[in-house]
């Protein structure tokens, strides 16, 4: 086991806290000082479902003209 973890000190009570700490877990503030690391693409972005429910009936009254103009 390494012992290599990066920390960070909580900027409240000074103790040794794990980088991917997003409160202190002595005095249980929160650290809004985030560690700056780059984006990894990992978002979960919300579903736009209504962009989804409108391209659902575009397309379903695409497939009845076409249907139906045969
Ligand atoms: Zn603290």
């Amino acid at each position: 086991m390494s012992a290599e973890q990066k920390m960070k000190k909580c900027k409240f009570c000074g103790k040794s806290l794990p980088e991917e700490a997003i409160f202190c877990y002595y005095c249980h503030r929160e650290l809004l000082t985030r560690p700056e690391r780059p984006s990894s693409g990992v978002e979960s972005k919300p579903v736009n479902w209504m962009v989804v429910g409108v391209i659902a009936v575009i397309v379903l009254v695409i497939i009845a003209v076409v249907l139906l103009g045969s």
